[in-house]
């Protein structure tokens, strides 16, 4: 959709400069998949100058039960990838690992909130996704039926999705801290037959209610029949006989036979709700092949995974990160994948670290506003633990600021291991943009380069490329294997999302910059961008600059109706524990910022908060705070905001000054 930005075509002004570079150690280079640049060049001009013969070749590395008769049918904007081509994810994952020695490696090492911890190797998986497609097919559901699955993370959650894939049933993770009306709109928006939840699940101590918000939903969803309900923290739930099963009753008569189906490249794996950091959330198709494809593939590049790998995406599978990084990326390479159930604060600020420990995790992958709450709690709680096993470490989500970066790089990697920021969306299914820890040199603050396969541009909004290092739309100009086929339902919407402002491109919603070596720098949502003087200028250059400063965690900074400028400044930011607000640091910050990225940034307001309002992903959704900079009530969906009292004290005036 048009972004709401009054200035129109013109460019985005990018006033940070960031000169900072780590090229790859020597030593992960000499081991990695792809050594260096030049490979990686080579890579990416075959794939440029022959698309359908460079993704035909890496398709090969996946099962195929037949061949494809035609790469890609492309009648803009619908793409259908490996025509012809039947295959099935759940195989894929699962079943091939299970035909030599990996039969016995470990695919999921599980550790729960209270500490209780449970290995299933690939063989276990095997059983338990059979074992489940046959309790799916007992309840009738049938190729083509969505099931919606409203679970903790557990184990359960990618069995349960692995189980939907190998009977062809589409599956629509929804994250378990939703509430009832999100779930029920979910369920009604993709006419779900059965949902899969649990008793409960852990958070800080506390049992998260899901057996009575998917009671709320039921009541609201007539398309639902069946609620299969998986016993982890055993107390109490209300109980509708005929329509509420426990997993494991149904599970104790059924066979742990179950032959993955044969199913058409094109055919429905899932439907995934965005995080709505923007507005509503857009019900995402993916289809199989292509999806499976660059799921796999990326993993493996960005990852650079080895066979004894420990590998620990921290994020949750009702996202999509967890979808193509905790479930068919890292399963579909025969990874070893770390799951946990709860907070990272729980029972102290150090448990994910003691969970590295514990495990000898090697690769990490986690999002900026972990790493900025982990910044906050203090390099006292990782210092505690033995991080050595670590040799990767991996940010998605948000733009991540040079000074996090730089956290993330020093306490965390102990100053060895590559950052991959990689750059993707829900809609792309993969990773689009992100160094190859054994080639790309890395910047703080910069996602790098397009993997192999992607043509991303910079354009403004009437699609006239824009120059070196000026900030622009980015937008991809081909079709790829993973991209979404379109809106679930609503094929109009889908063309006009992401088809319309740039014809003939997918038009991503973001803006971006390239440098003069080619890398990218995301520079946040066009729908952020702010207008100042006449000058577009980026609000994550301008948050990057708030948090350079040493008494700043974290900052979102979004325009403000300004009868000479245009827009105002206005900035909220919250504290380091040690600092407090004052009239003296907020002139501090301004001058800051002014003397960082130029004097047209200076921030007009500072508000100083305790906390942002985030979704439950943990974006800061900027839109709420630019009603509250204006003054005016939200109308936008507020269903994915993670703590609506953030916002109430905010509209009250934040935090109390000395
Ligand atoms: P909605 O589309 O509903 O507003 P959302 O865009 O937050 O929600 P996701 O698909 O989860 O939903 O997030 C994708 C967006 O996250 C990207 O468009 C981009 O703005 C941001 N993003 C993800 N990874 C990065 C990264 N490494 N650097 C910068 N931004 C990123
Ligand atoms: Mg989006």
């Amino acid at each position: 959709m048009a972004p709401e930005n009054p200035s129109g075509g013109g460019s985005i002004k990018s006033v940070l400069h960031e000169t900072r570079v780590f090229p790859p150690p020597a030593d992960f280079a000499k081991d990695a998949g792809i050594k260096s640049l030049d490979e990686y060049q080579a890579l990416w001009d075959r794939a440029k100058d022959d698309p359908e013969a460079f993704w035909a070749e890496q398709a090969a590395s996946l099962d195929w039960f037949q061949t494809w008769d035609r790469v890609l049918d492309w009648n803009p904007p619908f793409a259908q990838w490996f025509v012809g081509g039947k295959l099935n994810a759940s195989y894929n994952c699962v079943d091939r690992h299970c035909k030599g020695p990996d039969r016995n490696k470990a695919a999921l090492i599980f550790e729960g909130e209270p500490g209780d911890r449970r290995v299933l190797r690939y063989q276990d998986l095997l059983r338990e996704v059979s074992k489940f497609a046959n309790v799916l097919k007992g309840l009738g559901v049938k190729k083509g039926d969505v099931v919606a699955l409203y679970l903790p993370m557990i184990p359960e959650l990618v069995i349960a999705a692995l189980a939907c894939a190998r009977i062809g049933a589409p599956h629509t993770v929804v994250f378990g801290g939703f509430s009832a009306e999100a779930l029920s709109g979910r369920i009604q928006d993709c006419k779900a037959k059965v949902l899969v939840t649990a008793d409960g699940g852990w958070r800080r101590g506390k049992v998260v209610p899901l057996k009575v918000n998917a009671d709320g939903a039921a009541a609201l969803c007539p398309t639902l029949k069946s609620v299969v309900v998986y016993k982890r923290t055993g107390h109490d739930v209300d109980w509708t006989p005929g329509r509420d099963h426990w997993w494991h009753e149904l599970e104790a008569n059924v066979s742990a036979d179950c032959p993955a189906e044969p199913l058409d490249s094109e055919h429905p794996l899932f439907i995934l709700y965005t995080s709505g950091s923007t507005g509503k959330p857009k019900g995402i198709l993916h289809t199989t092949g292509g999806y499976l494809l660059q799921a796999s593939l990326s993993t493996k590049w960005v990852f650079d995974l080895k066979p004894d790998d420990t590998y620990w995406c921290t994020a949750d599978v009702g996202w999509v990160t967890g979808h193509s990084y905790l479930t068919y990326g890292p399963l579909a390479q025969g990874a070893t994948c770390v799951m946990y159930e709860g907070a990272p604060n729980w029972p102290d600020e150090a448990r994910f670290w003691k969970i590295i420990e514990d495990y000898r995790v090697s690769i990490l992958y986690t999002a900026p506003t972990a790493i900025r709450a982990f910044m906050k709690w203090g390099e006292q709680h990782p210092k505690k633990h033995d991080l050595s096993s670590l040799r990767l470490l991996g940010s998605v989500g948000e733009p991540i600021n040079p000074e996090a970066w730089m956290w993330y790089h020093e306490v965390i990697g102990g100053g060895r291991c590559p950052i991959v920021d990689t750059w993707w969306q829900t809609e792309t299914g993969a990773i689009m943009i992100s160094p190859l820890p054994g080639a790309t040199p890395t910047i703080p603050g910069s996602a790098t380069r397009p993997l192999p396969g992607i043509i991303p541009a910079i354009v403004t909004k009437d699609g006239v490329p824009v120059g070196e290092n000026e900030g622009g739309f980015l937008v991809i100009t081909r079709p790829w294997p993973s991209m979404l086929r379109t809106i679930f339902g609503d094929d109009e919407r889908y063309k006009a999302q992401y088809w319309s402002d740039v014809p003939g491109n997918y038009f991503t919603g973001d803006g971006a910059r390239r440098d003069e070596h080619g890398n990218y720098w995301i520079l946040g949502r066009v729908d952020d961008v702010l207008n100042v003087a006449g000058h577009r200028l980026s609000t994550m250059e301008i948050e990057s600059a708030l948090v350079s400063h040493a008494a700043v965690a974290e900052a979102a900074v979004v325009g403000k109706p300004d009868e000479i400028k245009g827009q105002g400044i206005s900035c909220f930011v919250t504290l380091e524990s040690h600092h407090a607000p004052s009239e003296k640091l907020r002139q501090e910050l301004r001058a800051h910022v002014a003397k960082e990225i130029g004097a047209l940034a200076r921030p007009d307001e500072i508000h100083f908060t305790e906390s942002l309002p985030k979704t439950r992903s943990g974006k800061i959704m900027r839109r709420l705070l630019r009603d509250v900079a204006a003054g005016v009530e939200s109308t936008g969906d507020t269903s994915t905001l993670e703590d609506v009292g953030v916002l109430a004290l905010l509209r009250r005036g934040g935090q109390q000054e000395e």
